[in-house]
C-alpha cells in the first residue's frame, strides 16, 4: 500500500522475505539497490503518474523484482478509509496484498519518497486507487499563502495538532497586558469557512474547549474569545435535514458562535495596520472584513494531484456541491475503471460510480472498500490476471449496510447484486461533548432522525466501534471519560515545545 501522508509497513505472508521493491536514485544511474523492511522506516511516499495503460503486460516479478509468488498482486494506493479497511480484508493467501510502504522500482506507478525524494516504480495485477481527496481553496488569494500560520485546512492528523497549537498559542498571546485591544481581539477571534458536518462539529468543538477548559485558565481571554462560522451556502449542515440544521444553527447561536451564511471568503490579508500591528483578516463577499488569530478552511474538496493528472483514464463531473467545479475517477457500477479491462479499480472520495451521486464520506468508502474485498476473495480469485481477457463481472455480493461491524446482521435485509450497492445509512453529527443531531431522513436501515443526548451516544458508539485496533477501542473512552471529568489539556504539544526549544 502507497499513501501520501502516513507510513504504514504491514504485510503478512511469504513474500514479506524477498522485498518486490527495489530502489533506485535519479543520481545513481538507474542502479538498483533492494530495501528491506527497515529501508521503509522514514519515507513518507506519493505517487506521481501512473505508466502508459500497458495494460496486457504482465508485472508480476518483471525484471528488477525478486517476487517469489505466483499470487496476483494487489498495489493499493492510499491508506485512508477505503485503501486501509480494503488492505485489512484482502485474504493474502490468494494475493500479495502490499500493505506497505513502498520504496522504490520501476515498472508501473511511479512514485516518490516524500523526504527523500528519491523515485521508484511498482508493478501490479490488479491496482486500487483510493487516494482520497485534498482541501479546495477554490484560489481565494492569500489562503494558500497562509496555510500552517494562520490559516489551516482541517483534513489530516497534523492540522488537527497546527490548530489546537495555534488556538493556544491565540489565547496565550492575547494575555500579554501590553497589546492593545484590536490586536487582543484580533488573536481572539476564531474563524470557521465552510458550514458542513465537519466544521460545525469542529465549531461546536471549539466553542466547548473555549467555555469548559480555557475559561479555566485565562477567564477574561475565554469571555473575549469570538468564534465565527463562514459559510457561502444559504444554511449550515447542507446535507442535513432542514429542520435539524435549524436546531444545531440555534445551538450554536446560543454558544455565542456568530453565523455568517451566504457569505464568502473573498481574500486573506496578511501585513502591518496604520499602527504598525501586525495583523491578519479575511475580506468577507458582503464587503466586511474579519481580522483573525486562526482561520479553519474546510471549504470544500479537491483532487489530489495524483488523480488529477490522470490523463489516461474517465473523469466523472459530479454535482456534489462539496467537489463542485471538480471531478473525480469513473468507474463502473462494479468500481472498475472503464478501459482498463477490470485491471483498475477507484474507491472512495477520488471515485465516482457512472450514474450514481454518493457523497464523499466514510461510509461510502468503507462499503466500497467491504464490496471490493468480496469481489477480489471471492470472485476474482479464479482469474488469471496474467492473460489479455478482460476480468468477468463479479457474481452476487451483498451490501455491506451495516454502519458498525457489530450489527452485521443488518446487511441481511439487503438482496446481494454483482453491482455495488450503497446503502444510506444517515447522519451523525456531534453538537458538541454532549449533544448530537442524528438524520434518519434518507437512511435506508430505518434509523430515526433525534437530537441531544440519544444523537451523540449513537454518534460515539458509531466512532467507537470504527476504530481499527482494540488499543485505540481502551483509549478513546478512556480520553472521552478524561476530557469530561478533568477537562481538556490547554498546553501547546509537546512536538511543538520541543520545536520551539531548538529553535530559539
Ligand atoms: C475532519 C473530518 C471528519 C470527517 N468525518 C466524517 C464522518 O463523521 N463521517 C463520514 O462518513 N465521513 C467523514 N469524513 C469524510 C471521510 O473522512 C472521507 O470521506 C473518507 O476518509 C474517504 O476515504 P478515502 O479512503 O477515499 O480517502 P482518505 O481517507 O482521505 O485516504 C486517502 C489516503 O490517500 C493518501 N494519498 C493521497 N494522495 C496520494 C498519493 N499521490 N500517493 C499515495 N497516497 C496518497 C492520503 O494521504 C490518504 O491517507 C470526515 C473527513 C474529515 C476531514
Amino acid at each position: 500500500m502507497i499513501d501520501g501522508e502516513r507510513v504504514t509497513y504491514e504485510y503478512a505472508g511469504p513474500a514479506a522475505a524477498a522485498p518486490a521493491y527495489h530502489t533506485h536514485s535519479p543520481s545513481m544511474d538507474g542502479t538498483l539497490r533492494p530495501i528491506g523492511p527497515s529501508g521503509f522506516s522514514d519515507s513518507m511516499l506519493r505517487v506521481r503518474q501512473l505508466g502508459p495503460l500497458g495494460l496486457g503486460r504482465h508485472f508480476r516479478g518483471a525484471a528488477g523484482t525478486s517476487a517469489s509468488t505466483t499470487r496476483p498482486r494487489v498495489l493499493i494506493l492510499g491508506s485512508g478509509w477505503g485503501g486501509a479497511k480494503l488492505a485489512r480484508g484482502l485474504d493474502k493467501d490468494k494475493y500479495d496484498a502490499k500493505a506497505r510502504t513502498l520504496d522504490l522500482e520501476k515498472q508501473y506507478v511511479s512514485c516518490e519518497g516524500i523526504f527523500t525524494g528519491r523515485s521508484f516504480d511498482v508493478s501490479f495485477d490488479y491496482l486500487v486507487v483510493a487516494c482520497g481527496n485534498k482541501t479546495n481553496t477554490f484560489n481565494t488569494p492569500g489562503v494558500a499563502e497562509r496555510e500552517g500560520e494562520e490559516v489551516f485546512f482541517l483534513k489530516h492528523l497534523h492540522h488537527a495538532r497546527q490548530i489546537r497549537n495555534r488556538i493556544i498559542e491565540c489565547i496565550e498571546r492575547a494575555a500579554n497586558p501590553t497589546l492593545t485591544d484590536a490586536e487582543r481581539a484580533r488573536l481572539l477571534s476564531f474563524v470557521v469557512v465552510g458550514a458542513g458536518p465537519t466544521s460545525c462539529e469542529f465549531t461546536s468543538a471549539l466553542s466547548d474547549f473555549l467555555r469548559d477548559d480555557v475559561a479555566k485558565w485565562y477567564p477574561e481571554e475565554a469571555k473575549q474569545a469570538k468564534v465565527t462560522l463562514v459559510e457561502a451556502g444559504p444554511r449550515i449542515l447542507g446535507p442535513f435535514d432542514a429542520a435539524l440544521a435549524e436546531y444545531y444553527r440555534g445551538h450554536l447561536v446560543a454558544r455565542g458562535v456568530e453565523m455568517r451564511t451566504a457569505t464568502s471568503v473573498t481574500e486573506v490579508w496578511h501585513g502591518d495596520d496604520r499602527e504598525g500591528n501586525h495583523t491578519t483578516h479575511a475580506r468577507l463577499s458582503d464587503g466586511g472584513t474579519l481580522p483573525f488569530g486562526a482561520m479553519v478552511w474546510s471549504a470544500g474538496l479537491a483532487l489530489v494531484r495524483f488523480v488529477e493528472r490522470l490523463d489516461a483514464l474517465p473523469k466523472q463531473e459530479l454535482g456534489v456541491s462539496s467537489l463542485d467545479g471538480s471531478q473525480r475517477l469513473l468507474t463502473d457500477s462494479s468500481l472498475r475503471v472503464p478501459g482498463t479491462r477490470g485491471r483498475v479499480f477507484a474507491i472512495g472520495d477520488c471515485a465516482g460510480v457512472e450514474g450514481a451521486q454518493l457523497p464523499p464520506t466514510a461510509s461510502v468508502a468503507e462499503q466500497q472498500a467491504a464490496y471490493l474485498t468480496h469481489c477480489f476473495n471471492q470472485h476474482y480469485c479464479a482469474f488469471d490476471p496474467s492473460t489479455d481477457a478482460d476480468l468477468p463481472p463479479p457474481g452476487p455480493v451483498r451490501p455491506a449496510a451495516s454502519p458498525v461491524s457489530l450489527a452485521f446482521f443488518l446487511d441481511y435485509l439487503f438482496t446481494p447484486t454483482p453491482a455495488f450497492r450503497y446503502v444510506e445509512p444517515g447522519s451523525l453529527a456531534s453538537l458538541g461533548s454532549r449533544a448530537g443531531v442524528m438524520d434518519g431522513s434518507k437512511s435506508e436501515l430505518g434509523l430515526p432522525s433525534v437530537t441531544g443526548w440519544a444523537a451523540i451516544v449513537a454518534w460515539r458508539g458509531a466512532c467507537w466501534t470504527k476504530q481499527l485496533s482494540w488499543s485505540n477501542m481502551l483509549l478513546i473512552p478512556m480520553f472521552w471519560f478524561k476530557s469530561a471529568v478533568l477537562g481538556r489539556d490547554i498546553s501547546r504539544s509537546l512536538i511543538f515545545s520541543i520545536y520551539l526549544f531548538f529553535s530559539v
